[in-house]
């Protein structure tokens, strides 16, 4: 009998609405690899049972979002550099008795700044928010070489612990308040990577943004829209959602898993292309 394909999943509460099914599914028929990979929904309390006697067994990967990507840090057996700086694992890849943990949301940032053409190196940037995706892209963001990198998050104590934890690896930021962007010069370009879009009120002065200013906010759907909508009332002109950087972080974790590069641009024509018909 043949033994099926090869099972992943990604693990989160709540996940239902998740896109990454159909992101890895629509990667291995690219590629021509045999993967199945489904949502699967486990509450923290739930996490280590799952991996000790539940369905974890049987998996040859999974990625990890809310609220888990510690827990799955806390998991691992061997960690990346990335995720050890991070301090959050998104994906879980087997080594030999256990798992070793990566992060590759940065990486995901990274690409899609690239595939729209907006610069980080010897520019003024900006971070909105210091959880796990603002500590996520704040590294390779600073590892580009701006000319200069404030992160502001609601908490300022936890922005000024991750700019302390950027200059301990010889990277400089500034971390602040929100109530201190009032203060700031316009930015050339501004990453919000805050949570508020999920039903929160985020006042942003709109002396931060200058005509040029690119504006992306990391999440997607409904949640990036007040962002978006701010962005583009005070007269940015490139503005974007994150479902580049879902696309770009997921392409990374099927290669780690499959050792095989998906192409990503016919993979977010077709989640545009879905999102626009109402199908996702
Ligand atoms: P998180 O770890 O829970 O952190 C939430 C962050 O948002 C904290 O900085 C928090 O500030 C801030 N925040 C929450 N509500 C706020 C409000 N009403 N006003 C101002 N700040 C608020 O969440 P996360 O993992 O960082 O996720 C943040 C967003 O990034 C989510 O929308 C997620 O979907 C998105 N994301 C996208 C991708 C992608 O691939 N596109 C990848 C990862 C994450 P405090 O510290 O003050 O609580």
């Amino acid at each position: 009998m043949s033994p099926g394909p090869d099972r992943y999943a990604v693990l989160g509460h709540p996940i239902a609405h998740s896109l990454s099914p159909e992101i890895h599914h629509a990667f291995a028929r690219a590629t021509g690899e045999s993967i199945s990979y489904q949502t699967i929904d486990v509450s923290p309390e739930q996490f280590d049972d799952f991996w000790r006697h539940g369905e974890g067994r049987e998996l040859r990967g999974a990625n990890i979002t809310l609220p888990l990507k510690v827990l799955a840090r806390d998991l691992a057996d061997r960690l990346s550099p990335a995720a050890r700086e991070t301090g959050s694992v998104n994906t879980l890849i087997p080594i030999r008795n256990g798992w070793y943990g990566d992060t590759t949301d940065g990486i995901g940032l990274i690409r899609d700044l690239d595939r729209l053409g907006w610069s980080l190196a010897a520019r003024r940037i900006l971070i909105i928010g210091a959880g796990g995706a603002g500590r996520g892209i704040a590294f390779p963001v600073a590892r580009s070489g701006p000319r200069e990198l404030v992160i502001a998050n609601r908490t300022a104590d936890r922005a000024q612990q991750l700019a302390d934890d950027l200059g301990r690896t010889g990277l400089t930021a500034r971390g602040c308040g929100l109530d201190e962007l009032q203060n700031l010069e316009p930015v050339d370009g501004l990453l919000h990577a805050s949570a508020a879009g999920h039903g929160g009120q985020l006042q942003l002065p709109v002396s931060l943004l200058q005509v040029r200013t690119w504006c992306y906010d990391l999440s997607y759907g409904e949640a990036a829209q007040p962002f978006m909508r701010w962005a583009r009332e005070a007269g940015a002109t490139r503005v974007s959602d994150g479902l580049g950087m879902l696309v770009e972080q997921a392409a990374e974790s099927f290669f780690l898993w499959r050792g095989v590069r998906p192409e990503t641009a016919p993979v977010l024509a077709m989640l545009l292309a879905m999102l626009r018909d109402g199908s996702g």
